[in-house]
């Protein structure tokens, strides 16, 4: 991998992008970024400012995801492609495959097109997920100590239930299918589980900056649903993307998860932080109770039946093991960000 060679991030300005943009070129990269408009008035400002600070480093491109050709330009002279760009949200859905599965399929699709045709491209990091390997929390019964490793796949998901999972593991499986049909570029990819610490940008629609107010603002209170999940800090997963990009041996899928946990447990983190003049959850919701309510908290009955209750975990070993990989604690990961959402008075005290 030549060094000089500029890097590609597309969605650079998301959530989880927008901190590997900084580090690649904290770390001398130039990087090729994409966004949907490079002429928005607001949303971009970090990355301006980030362009200012590295004069030259930082070049953005106009590309949306279901544009034929689109990525074409950005990734002209790049020999890594890092595919970030998919929509993560969870919530008011109206057309699930419209606004999920096809910009992450078609989307995925697109930009490796743009690499079968852009000849300097060898290497593609794609950021999948945790939910590429399982759909529901009830699939780790079926699994050795309840723990996913990349051996595993989600193989429960559809368009109409758990979509978002959905559009993660079609988008990854087509990213190998279509790196299986040449032999110049290979594939990595990331499986994060949950990302949270503090945000660059103000102006993602990511779930993990919903789910960080959520835990405080009483979404939960007192009771919290008992659901496992991932989480890691989108500062180690900057990371993990760089040292997949350029560890020539990395190889496959990385699970990149700091902690397995549950949100009464991070309500403790935080209230043991920050007190108790915040709504975080106190107690464990009974499953009874999370299945009546559950539509009118936005979920069905059948994600409750199948998710709550049942204790996950992920294998990170393979990403310590070979991208030489260690993880933020998750306090740090939950204090950080929430003092952020302090800093930026988007949640006050009682
Ligand atoms: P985010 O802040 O919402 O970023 C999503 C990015 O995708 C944005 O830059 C967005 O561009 C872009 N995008 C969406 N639809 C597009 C389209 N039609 N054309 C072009 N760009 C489009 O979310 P995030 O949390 O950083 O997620 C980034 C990636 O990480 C996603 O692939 C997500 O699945 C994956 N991931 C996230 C988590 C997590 O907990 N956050 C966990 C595992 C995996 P605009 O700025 O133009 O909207």
């Amino acid at each position: 991998m030549n060094p000089a060679a500029p890097v590609l991030v597309t969605g650079a300005s998301g959530y989880v992008a927008s901190w590997l943009v900084r580090d690649l070129l904290e770390a001398g990269y130039t990087v090729h970024g994409t966004v949907r408009d490079p002429q928005k008035k607001s949303g971009l400002e970090h990355l301006h400012e980030l362009s200012e600070s590295h004069p030259g480093k930082l070049k953005l491109f106009k590309a949306d995801l279901l544009d034929a050709g689109a990525y074409d330009a950005a990734m002209q002279g790049c020999e890594l492609v890092m595919h970030t760009a998919s929509p993560f949200v969870i919530s008011g859905l109206k057309d699930n495959y419209e606004q999920l599965v096809r910009p992450a399929l078609e989307g995925t699709r697109n930009v490796l097109e743009s690499c079968n045709r852009c000849t300097s491209v060898k290497r593609v990091v794609l950021t999948s997920s945790v939910v590429a390997i399982y759909g529901d929390s009830i699939d780790g019964q079926n699994v050795p100590k309840h723990t996913f490793t990349e051996e595993h796949w989600n193989t429960t998901s559809t368009v109409d239930h758990q979509p978002y999972p959905y559009s993660k593991v079609v988008a990854e499986k087509e990213a190998w299918a279509m790196q299986e049909k040449q032999d110049r570029w290979d594939l990595v990819t990331i499986n994060p589980g949950l990302v949270l610490g503090p945000s660059l940008t103000k102006a993602s629609a990511s779930t993990s900056l919903v789910f960080i107010k959520q835990l405080a603002n009483g979404t939960m209170f007192p009771g919290a649903p008992d659901l496992w999940m991932g989480v890691v800090d989108v500062r180690d997963v900057a990371q993990a993307h760089i040292k997949a990009g350029f560890t020539p041996a990395a190889k496959g899928r990385y699970i990149t998860n700091a902690a397995n946990t549950n949100a009464l447990e991070m309500g403790r983190v935080l209230r043991k932080k920050f007190g108790s003049g915040f709504k975080f959850p106190l107690f464990t919701a009974p499953k009874a109770l999370v299945w009546l309510v559950a539509p009118m908290a936005g979920l069905t009955r059948k994600f409750v039946t199948l998710n709550v209750g049942y204790r996950i975990g992920f294998d990170n070993a393979k990403s310590r093991r070979e991208l030489g990989m260690s993880y933020r604690p998750l306090e740090q990961t939950l204090v950080d960000h929430f003092q952020q959402v302090l800093d930026d008075g988007i949640l006050r005290r009682r």
